[in-house]
């Protein structure tokens, strides 16, 4: 049984975290931590008739849970989803990123430098999921995303949204352990789960993983993403397109040096 209250050692290979969608009772505590935990700032929204707010996860949030309404033998029934950055094994977007602004921590975390992105996108091209997000509003826009709370693993805390989960749908433990679980839970309740463990095999797999009782096309997932890892998004491919695209590249390296470094002047 893997529970959030057995001890992990959190700075060893290799990680993972399940959510069981058959637990969350859409409360949004792992949103709101997030944002505490991560300093993010509130970003105005606006209601439109869906419970979901913000409707996508954005360069602010990066997690947020997903209101699915469904019509069940004349009742109303709801379904949550908590949608966050998978954490591929091999992960796209940082194949994709020309200045190595991501990196994949052994533990599982794909890990972001902020100070070496030069705003090209081309991670958010590259990601199956739709992860990664960008800071529309700011004059020098980086990519934003969640980060695993990989601070935390290093202080030897759990990520702040399985910590603060009480209905205990997110577990954080180790991947084989995780893997073990979910597959153990759908033996045990071939009639409550979907026969499929959502990021076991998705992209290559990815180090957080979801079991349903709906089928995960009805809850928006993406469910044509091939099960093999996305090398053809890899920067050598990248690096065939037009000289024009280095040259951009280039300039753009040049504007996050002058940002980078008026920021640490600012700072000094
Ligand atoms: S889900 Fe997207 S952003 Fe997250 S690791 Fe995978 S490719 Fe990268
Ligand atoms: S792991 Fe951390 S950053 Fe990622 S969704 Fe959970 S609380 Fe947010």
């Amino acid at each position: 049984m893997v529970s959030n209250t057995m001890p992990v050692d959190t700075k060893a290979v290799k990680k993972g975290v399940l959510i069981d969608l058959t637990k969350c009772i859409g409360c949004r505590g792992c949103q709101v931590i997030c944002k505490n935990w991560n300093n993010r700032a509130v970003k105005k929204t606006v209601l439109t008739g869906n419970f979901t707010n913000p409707l996508e996860m954005n360069s602010e949030t990066y997690t947020t849970v997903k209101f699915f309404e469904e019509e069940k033998e004349n009742k109303m029934s709801w379904n949550f989803v908590k949608t966050q950055c998978m954490h591929c094994k091999d992960p796209a977007c940082a194949s994709a990123c020309p200045v190595g602004a991501f990196t994949k921590d052994p533990r599982g975390p794909v890990t972001y430098n902020a100070e070496k992105c030069i705003g090209c996108r081309y991670c958010m091209m590259a990601c199956p999921f739709g992860v990664p997000k960008y800071e529309w509003e700011k004059l020098f826009p980086v990519i934003q995303k969640c980060t695993f709370c990989v601070d935390r693993l290093d202080a030897g805390l759990i990520p702040s949204c399985a910590k603060t989960c009480t209905s205990k749908a997110i577990f954080f433990g180790d991947y084989d352990a995780i893997v073990a679980e979910a597959e153990k839970r759908i033996k045990d309740n071939p009639e409550k789960y979907v026969n499929h463990i959502y990021g076991k095999e998705e992209a290559g797999g990815t180090s957080w993983m979801y079991l349903s009782s709906v089928p995960f096309e009805q809850l928006g997932f993406k469910t044509n993403i091939p099960k093999r890892a996305l090398p053809d998004l890899t920067w050598a491919s990248l690096s065939k397109v037009p000289a024009a695209v280095g040259t951009l590249i280039t300039v753009l390296s040049l504007v996050a040096y002058f940002r980078n470094r008026g920021d640490k002047d600012k700072g000094e």
